[in-house]
């Protein structure tokens, strides 16, 4: 394996990541992650507002078979993973960002790099960004969303396994809606700072001060349904936020301020795909495929692809 060869990772998330510090301990010289937001961590989404903070992402963490990795031991050995007063709950110290942010302080990643297509020639991978900028690589791993991945790919001229990569055309992900609100009194929840199901139109609602991560109190977030984010996603916001009110009125006792919102159109993923936690697709060079939608739809299952995929190219499968 000659570790001077240079990889491209498309998508800062925590699978992206992942598969960057696993390519740099084995020994790659090479790797430059790519995510065309102005920050790092995909899903994990933390924002800030008037003093307050609202993770309006991933919500909170399971470690289960993914807690002997030395990279989260060190994430709690430094304080930037901590256990919540719900045992086996894990939530990031300032905020869910703050894991991609620590875990990927030594990479290189270039920030609002949106990659709109590929063109190989031969034994390279030209990366065209909608920044106008253009890099070469030896090979591509995607970590974006799968159905971003595969409009990208739609759009290249590569030389791909179509059965392996006709197989992946069929996953989906829901759609999510999410509200962030202030409101004038704290109100009861079941667990300690969240409750799942709080009402038709919502399947989860967290108190982001009493998870700790809000200096200000009453900082809620919610997390619309599935049924309704499915129906409702294309509309405005205004129109969202008037349709919720009977709810939010009844849950809030009407003393409440939505202060923004957020959809994601790649939520959670419906179904996932059976063969692998990662794929190679890649006939002449490598280009590899992880995420969450590989495994099972969260965080520890995104990491797991993002290792699966390092070890893919290790193997150098093409
Ligand atoms: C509302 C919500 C609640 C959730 N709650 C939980 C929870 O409580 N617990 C849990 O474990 N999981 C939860 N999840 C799921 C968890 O967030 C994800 O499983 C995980 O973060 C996925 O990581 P990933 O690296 O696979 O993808 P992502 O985090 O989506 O990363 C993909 C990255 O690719 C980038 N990208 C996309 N297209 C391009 C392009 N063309 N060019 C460059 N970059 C691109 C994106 O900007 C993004 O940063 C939740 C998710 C959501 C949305």
């Amino acid at each position: 394996m000659n570790l001077d060869k240079s990889i491209s990772i498309i998508g800062c998330g925590i699978s992206g990541i992942f598969a960057a510090l696993h390519l740099k301990k084995r020994g790659l010289k090479n790797i430059r992650l790519f995510d065309k937001s102005r920050g790092v961590g995909g899903r994990l989404a933390t924002r800030r507002s008037s003093e307050g903070k609202f993770d309006h992402g991933a919500q909170y963490l399971k470690l289960d078979d993914i807690y002997d990795l030395p990279e989260i031991k060190s994430l709690i050995k430094n304080n930037i993973l901590k256990e919540t007063k719900v045992p086996n709950v894990y939530i990031g110290d300032d905020g869910m960002t703050s894991i991609p942010k620590f875990l990927s302080k030594d990479l290189s990643v270039s920030k609002e790099f949106k990659l709109i297509r590929i063109n190989e020639n031969k034994d390279k991978i030209y990366l065209i960004f909608e920044n106008g900028q253009e890099i070469i690589s030896d090979s591509i791993i995607f970590s974006s969303p799968i159905k971003q991945s595969i409009e990208i790919l739609d759009r290249s001229n590569v030389n791909i396994n179509n059965d392996k990569f006709n197989g992946v055309r069929s996953l989906e992900y829901s759609p999510g809606i999410i509200l962030m609100i202030e409101s004038e009194n704290s109100i009861n929840l079941n667990y300690e700072f969240f409750q799942e199901n709080p009402s038709d139109d919502f399947s989860f609602i967290s108190d982001n001060y009493r998870k700790t991560i809000s200096k200000k109190e009453n900082f809620y977030t919610l997390i619309c349904s599935t049924n309704f984010s499915v129906k409702n996603f294309e509309k405005e916001y205004d129109e969202i936020n008037s349709m919720l009110k009977p709810e939010l009125d009844i849950i809030f006792n009407k003393k409440y301020n939505i202060l923004s919102n957020h959809k994601w159109r790649y939520s959670i993923p419906i179904n996932f795909y059976p063969n692998d936690d990662s794929l190679n697709i890649g006939l002449n060079n490598f280009i590899g495929m992880c995420g969450d939608i590989f495994t099972n739809g969260n965080f520890g299952g995104a990491i797991k692809s993002g290792i699966s995929i390092a070890e893919k190219y290790m193997k150098n499968e093409v």
